[in-house]
């Protein structure tokens, strides 16, 4: 038997056609290697095609940049407080804080893993009645892919006035009630990270609602340079613009897309089937809600990640052994920095279980991981306001995201799968 190569989260994965090299040689052939040209402009085209709504789509070098400008055209400014979901990478979160806004975090409901409504409401109710003023914007997370409860969250942004930017980093193609996520804010982000959906190797897109928004954001995204023959500069732009060599990639990769969403859910229906009768091990699934007229799903996920819970009375193997080390290499795709850590352990954790069986994983040569922590337990966002039900934080002990890409195959999902079982003592 050949040895086995590790099954990594979600890897890059290229077109077998080499569509990606073709429009990156043409770029090449031309002389357009600089941040804007013919395949920025095509693949902001093929992204507003693929969205729909008549969106008008700008093109990132990350998707953080497009958070930060979504919420600086939201207005986000110094002494602002922006409503975000606790549970989410730090790139939905992060940019509140460049604009000197805080964030406040919302916690999650149970099925969605997603920014819970109610908390949502409430938290907006109560910030008025403590600050006097309303939240400047909400930003709901497409955790793993899921979709938002975009009706529900969308009637508070419209009672309350407060435009909403969709953080579809994850969720890229994923849709709600048949509408793809990112097109129902005033604003949507994506992410082309090397691990997305999709990937520009590195890069973003920020899907806006009209000409004039559009524009404004272009502006920012291009050091907000007035019209003059020399540089006039009366706004405080940013260096965001995607270049034409990434957007090559990206216009190649917009023609599997779908083949990609379609994988994603494929490992997930197989994951669903095979973990179905492994005690103390839960597969998250979408709601199964259907639209009340036309008796379609409501939730549509793209299954970026596939995510496991498990039970704490579950016994893993070597789990005796964990936490007991602090880690001295790159973890969670660190790109290789290594900051050692202080203690093994922090106040807030995932279950010796869950370590041990991300251990376990590991050495039978299957990356899984945590899911994310929390924002509102993270150093970093102490003493920030957080409206919390304790869900996000009790998945954060239990869950685990397990391998999905377009690299996965179904060999590899009852590979994953057995090695799971038999990390469990029985
Ligand atoms: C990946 C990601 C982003 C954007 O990240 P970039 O790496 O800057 O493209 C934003 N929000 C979430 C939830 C993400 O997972």
């Amino acid at each position: 038997m050949s040895e086995r190569k590790t099954i990594y989260l979600c890897l890059a994965h290229m077109s077998e056609t080499g569509e990606e090299q073709k429009y990156v040689k043409e770029a090449f052939d031309t002389n357009w290697v600089v941040p804007l040209g013919p395949n920025v402009n095509g693949f902001e085209k093929d992204l507003e095609a693929f969205v729909g709504q008549n969106k008008r789509v700008v093109a990132l070098s990350a998707g953080t940049a497009a958070v930060h400008l979504a919420l600086l055209a939201c207005g986000v400014g110094p002494g602002d407080e922006v409503c975000v979901q606790s549970f989410t990478f730090c790139a939905s979160s992060h940019p509140i804080t460049y604009l000197g806004a805080t964030p406040v975090f919302i916690d999650s409901e149970p099925h969605t893993w997603n920014m819970d409504p109610e908390l949502l409401e409430k938290a907006i109710l109560d910030r008025k009645a403590k600050t006097g003023k309303y939240p400047k914007a909400i930003v709901p997370v497409a955790l793993y892919g899921m979709p938002y409860d975009c009706d529900k969250i969308m009637a508070i942004a419209h009672k309350y006035g407060i435009p909403v930017v969709e953080d579809a980093a994850e969720g890229f193609g994923s849709r709600y009630n048949g509408q793809v996520l990112g097109t129902f804010g005033k604003y949507g982000v994506l992410s082309f990270n090397g691990n997305k959906m999709i990937t520009t190797s590195g890069g973003g897109a920020l899907i806006t609602n009209s000409d004039e928004e559009w524009n404004e954001v272009m502006m920012y995204a291009t050091q907000y340079r007035e019209s003059y023959p020399y540089y006039q500069h009366e706004k405080i732009g940013y260096n965001y613009r995607m270049s034409n060599i990434c957007a090559g990639i990206g216009r190649g990769q917009m023609t599997i897309v779908d083949d990609h969403i379609a994988h994603h859910k494929h490992v997930q229906a197989l994951y669903e089937e095979l973990l179905a009768d492994v005690p103390g091990v839960h597969i998250h699934k979408q709601p199964t809600t259907l639209a009340p007229l036309t008796h379609k799903p409501v939730y549509d996920s793209n299954y970026w990640l596939c995510t496991i819970t498990l039970d704490p009375d579950v016994r893993i193997k070597g789990q005796e052994n964990a936490y007991k080390e602090i880690i001295k290499t790159a973890v969670g795709g660190a790109a290789g920095v290594i900051h050692v850590a202080e203690s093994a352990t922090t106040d807030c954790q995932p279950n010796e279980n869950v370590e041990a069986l991300r251990v376990f994983m590991l050495d039978k040569k299957v990356e899984a991981r945590p899911v994310w922590k929390p924002m509102h337990k993270q150093p970093v966002y102490q003493g920030c306001p957080a409206y919390i039900n304790g869900i996000s934080e009790s998945i954060f002990k239990v869950g685990m995201c397990l391998p999905a890409g377009p690299y996965v195959t179904d060999d590899d999902v009852r590979y994953i799968v057995d090695c799971i079982k038999e990390a469990i003592v029985r």
